[in-house]
């Protein structure tokens, strides 16, 4: 199932293509530097601003970077973290030994997704893409880092599934994994993110996920601070708005971790049981396989629409859903290819500028705000001036605005719900948001 949201709920990616792909998308943006082998030592923050300590290793030298703001990705052992006196609150699992293969027939290898909850040694394999492939041997007590990363070893633990002289071998490693949220995120004007801000075990499949719900929570409120759209109090709503659902995905991995790392006979006999019971109740083996357990990304407090809007409530803060659109140009596009990379004001069968009024003109064009109305499935979207029409293929854009009643939502930058309201209250819109961009109502 995708939720709504446009993709399936498990993507098996490789990591290290994601990253190359980000390495070389940032490339077309002339702003962006990339300075690899360059090691931030430390920081200050003046209040006015960030200086940045850093070593460039191949000459050895020391320099300054001067920023209005630092945001700290470096990583579970981050610098960052450390300095702004930040605490890792939370446990340390085991250790596992992850091995890494690409394969030249993936048809030979587990298909799927597999936790394989042997006491002797529980086992995760799952294929991941362009023939990768990925094994998980959990440690035992007394089991060291070197004898499980040994060539030996590693032929011996594969051997079921495949034999090392007919695989590439990538990956050798071993991991300890945690379950560690930082209690603070934020300090002046550092914050951090991915896993200097938390680390989950893999079993959920969420580490990376959440560095980059993270980074996208935060990215468009930071760029509205710098255009002067925003004051820069919006910026506290990242913790507000990211940490508690950290922290349910954290939940679900360790409970994973629980059910999958028995090694316990007995224990696992009992478990093994009552799954094999569980699975006859239909809706908990649908629940599992469609991942309908895996916590929903929304939150309540944060950059949403203020408790006197009413309307509102029960859908500010969730994720818009993304179905099929047909536009002028495509017969069958995702919809967050129509809503650009700023706010976006959807209306069913209703021009969405109406949220416009003279005086709030200049403040939607400051924000780059799409306005995008919706059509019915069989009509033919035309062109307008200043306006994005799209056909709703599936339905699910009208079901979405019946189920709470109203025929205009505004969508922030990261497509999280603002607000949503009917025509009667559209004129009250740019107020609302304008109240949520200026807390303290100091307009620039
Ligand atoms: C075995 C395993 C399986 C996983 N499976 C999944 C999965 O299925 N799904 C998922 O979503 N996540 C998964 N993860 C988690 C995912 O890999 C991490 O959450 C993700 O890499 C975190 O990204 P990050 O950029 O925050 O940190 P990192 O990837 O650690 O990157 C931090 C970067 O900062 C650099 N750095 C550190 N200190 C400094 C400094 N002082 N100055 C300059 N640079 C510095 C480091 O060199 C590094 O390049 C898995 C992790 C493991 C170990």
């Amino acid at each position: 199932t995708d939720f709504g949201y446009g993709f399936h709920v498990f993507i098996l990616l490789y990591q290290p293509f994601i990253e190359k792909t980000l390495h070389e998308g940032v490339e077309r943006f002339p702003c962006v530097e990339v300075r690899m082998g360059n090691e931030v030592e430390s920081f200050s923050d003046s209040g006015e601003g960030v200086t940045v300590v850093v070593r460039d290793h191949s000459t050895d030298k020391v320099y300054e970077v001067k920023a209005k703001y630092l945001l700290g990705c470096d990583g579970g052992r981050s610098t960052i973290r450390h300095q702004i006196g930040a605490e890792l609150i939370g446990k340390t699992f085991q250790q596992w030994l992850v091995v890494d293969v690409r394969v030249d027939d993936p048809s030979k290898y587990p298909s799927n997704l597999q936790f394989i909850c042997d006491p002797k040694r529980p086992v995760v394999t799952y294929p991941m893409a362009f023939n990768h492939h990925r094994w998980q041997f959990m440690l035992k007590d007394g089991e060291t880092t070197e004898q499980m990363e040994q060539l030996e070893t590693v032929r011996t633990l594969l051997a079921p599934w495949a034999d090392l002289e007919d695989v590439e071998l990538i990956r050798k490693s071993v991991y300890i994994y945690h379950a560690r949220i930082a209690d603070k995120w934020t300090a002046g004007r550092v914050f951090l993110a991915g896993d200097a801000a938390h680390l989950t075990p893999p079993f959920g499949g969420t580490g990376m996920n959440s560095g980059i719900r993270d980074v996208s929570n935060l990215s468009w409120k930071m760029a509205l601070v710098l255009r002067g759209h925003a004051d820069p109090a919006i910026l506290h709503s990242y913790q507000i708005e990211r940490k508690p659902h950290v922290q349910k995905m954290t939940r679900m991995s360790v409970n994973f971790g629980r059910i999958l790392q028995t090694e316990s006979r007995t224990v696992a006999w009992i478990r093994n049981l009552l799954f094999r019971l569980l699975n006859f109740i239909p809706i908990i083996g649908r629940k599992v396989r469609s991942g309908e357990f895996k916590p929903e990304a929304s939150f309540l407090g944060g950059l949403v629409a203020s408790d006197h809007q009413q309307q509102s409530r029960a859908a500010r803060g969730k994720l818009f859903i993304q179905p099929k659109v047909r536009t002028t140009d495509a017969e069958s596009i995702l919809l967050d290819e129509v809503l650009g990379h700023g706010f976006a004001v959807l209306g069913l069968e209703v021009d969405p500028r109406c949220v416009i009024t003279t005086e709030s003109q200049a403040f939607w064009e400051n924000l780059s705000t799409r306005f995008v109305r919706i059509i019915g499935a069989t009509e033919q979207p035309g062109p307008e001036d200043g306006l994005a029409v799209v056909a709703d293929l599936e339905n699910k854009l009208a079901a979405w605005f019946n189920r709470f009643q109203v025929n205009l939502v505004v969508i922030r930058p990261d497509r999280y719900v603002f607000a949503v309201f009917t025509t009667n209250t559209a004129s009250s819109a740019a107020q609302e948001l304008r109240q949520a961009l200026f807390p303290d109502g100091q307009v620039s």
